[in-house]
C-alpha cells in the first residue's frame, strides 16, 4: 500500500512511521509532510525515502533540500521538496497513493484531507478538526468519491470496530441506542475547582494517559477535546447529539462503547497507545502487529466511569450547543478554540479564559449554513477575526 502522511512530523505522524517501519513489505511511503519540524522531517525521509517532501516555506524547502543533499549524492535519494498550502493537497491526490492519513492539526488540515476525500483515497482520519468545521460537505463528497473512511481518533475508531460490519448510517437498522465516548478527564479531573484559574500551559499539558501534541493535550484538559469528538461522531456514525453520550473513564482502557436495542455493549478496549487504532485502519479489515504490548488486565484492576461535570468542563457544554445549532457554529466553535488555545498557550489567556472566549465568539458570529468549503473557510475566517477582536479587547 502506498501511503500520503500528512503531519508526519507530528505525535500521530511519528506514530504512523514507527507501525509502517515494521512492514517494509507492505508499506512505501509516497509523500511525507511537515510544517517547520524540518530535521525531523529530513531524518524521516532518509529513512523512509519518499518521492515528495513538503514543508511551509521556501526558507524551509530550501533548508531540507540542503539537508537532504549529501544523503542524495551517497545514496541516490531522490526526494522533491515542495511547499505551501498547495502543495498538501497536491500530495494527498497523487494517482499512484492509495491510503493518506491525516494528521495535521487544526484547520490547516481541511483543505488536503478534504482533497483526499475528493480523490477517493482510503483516508486515515486523524485531523478531527476537518470534520467538525466542514461535516457535512466532507461526509457527502467522500461519499460521492467512494473514499473509505477509517478513523484514527481512538475513541471513533473503537466505535468503528464495535459497530455491526455493514452498518450504513443508520442507528434504527444497526439496532444501536447509543454511541458512549469515553474520556480521560485529562489532567484536571480531580483539581479542586479554585485552583483551575491559576493553571498553567504547562500543567495543561501534561496529560495522566495519552502523549500528544500541545493542542489536543489543552483540548483534553478543557474537555474541548471530548466536545469536538462528539461532533465528529456525529458526522462519521450519522448519531445524533442526544445518542451520544460522554462517560469519563480515567483509566483510559476502553476507547468507547456501542450500546444496542438488546442490551449489548461492545466495546474496544487496549492499552492507550495511538498506534493500535492507526495499525488497524492501515491494515483493515486485517490485523498487523503495532508494536503495542499485550493489554494486561490484572495491571488494570479496575475500570472506573464518571458522569461529566459541565460546570468544570463547560467547553463540552458549548461543543453539544454548536452541534444542535447546526450551520457554522461548530466551524465557528473549532476556530475560537483554535485561537483560545494558542492565546493560553502564549499565556495571553488563563484557562478557564478558553471557554469564555468560545462562548462570547459564538454570541457575536451570526448563524449561517454550510453549504460548500468556501461557507466553511469564511465561517473559520468569521470565527476567528471575532476571537481575536474579543481577545485584544480583554484587559491584560
Ligand atoms: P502535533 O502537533 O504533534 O502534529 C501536528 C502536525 O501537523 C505536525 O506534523 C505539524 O508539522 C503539522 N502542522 C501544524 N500546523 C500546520 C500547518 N499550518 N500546515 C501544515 N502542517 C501543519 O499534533 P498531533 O497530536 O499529532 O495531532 C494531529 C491531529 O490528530 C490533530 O487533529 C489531533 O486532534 C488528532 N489526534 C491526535 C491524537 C494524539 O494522540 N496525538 C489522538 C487523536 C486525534
Ligand atoms: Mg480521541
Amino acid at each position: 500500500m502506498k501511503l500520503t502522511v500528512l503531519g508526519a512530523t507530528g505525535s500521530i505522524g511519528v506514530s504512523t512511521l514507527d507501525v509502517v517501519a515494521r512492514h517494509p513489505e507492505r508499506f512505501e511511503i509516497v509523500a511525507l509532510t511537515g510544517h517547520r519540524q524540518v530535521d525531523v522531517l529530513a531524518a524521516q525521509c532518509i529513512k523512509f525515502r519518499p518521492a515528495f517532501a513538503v514543508v511551509g516555506s521556501a526558507v524551509d524547502a530550501q533548508r531540507l533540500t540542503s539537508l537532504l543533499k549529501d544523503t542524495g549524492l551517497r545514496t541516490g535519494l531522490r526526494t522533491e521538496v515542495l511547499h505551501g498550502a498547495d502543495a498538501l493537497a497536491q500530495v494527498a491526490c497523487l494517482p499512484e497513493v492509495d491510503a493518506v492519513m491525516a494528521a495535521i492539526v487544526g484547520a490547516a488540515g481541511l483543505p488536503p484531507t478534504l482533497a483526499a476525500a475528493r480523490a477517493g483515497k482510503r483516508l486515515l482520519l486523524a485531523n478531527k478538526e476537518a470534520l467538525v468545521m466542514a461535516g457535512a460537505v466532507f461526509m457527502s463528497e467522500a461519499r460521492r468519491a467512494g473514499a473509505l473512511l477509517l478513523p484514527i481518533d481512538s475513541e471513533h475508531n473503537a466505535i468503528f470496530q464495535s459497530m455491526p460490519h455493514n452498518y450504513a448510517g443508520d442507528m434504527a437498522r444497526g439496532g444501536i441506542r447509543r454511541i458512549l465516548l469515553t474520556a480521560s478527564g485529562g489532567p484536571f479531573r480531580a483539581t479542586p475547582l479554585d485552583l483551575l484559574p491559576g493553571v498553567t500551559p504547562e500543567q495543561a499539558v501534561a496529560h495522566p494517559k495519552w502523549s500528544m501534541g500541545r493542542k489536543i493535550s489543552v483540548d483534553s484538559a478543557t474537555m474541548m477535546n471530548k466536545g469536538l469528538e462528539v461532533i465528529e461522531a456525529h458526522w462519521l456514525f450519522n448519531a445524533p447529539a442526544d445518542r451520544i453520550e460522554v462517560v469519563i473513564h480515567p483509566q483510559s482502557v476502553i476507547h468507547s462503547l456501542v450500546d444496542y436495542e438488546d442490551g449489548s455493549v461492545l466495546a474496544q478496549l487496549g492499552n492507550p497507545d495511538m498506534r493500535t487504532p492507526i495499525a488497524h485502519a492501515l491494515a483493515w479489515p486485517e490485523r498487523i502487529d503495532s508494536g503495542v504490548p499485550a493489554l494486561d488486565l490484572f495491571t488494570v484492576a479496575q475500570l472506573n466511569f464518571e458522569r461529566p461535570d459541565l460546570a468544570r468542563f463547560p467547553c463540552l457544554d458549548l461543543a453539544y450547543r454548536a452541534l444542535r445549532a447546526e450551520g457554522n457554529a461548530a466551524a465557528v466553535l473549532n476556530a475560537a478554540n483554535e485561537v483560545a488555545v494558542t492565546a493560553f498557550l502564549d499565556r495571553r489567556l488563563p484557562f478557564l479564559g478558553i471557554a469564555d472566549l468560545i462562548a462570547a465568539t459564538l454570541d457575536v458570529v451570526p448563524q449561517a449554513a454550510l453549504p460548500d468549503l468556501d461557507a466553511v473557510l469564511e465561517a473559520d475566517r468569521l470565527g476567528r477575526a471575532a476571537a481575536i477582536d474579543i481577545l485584544a479587547r480583554l484587559p491584560a
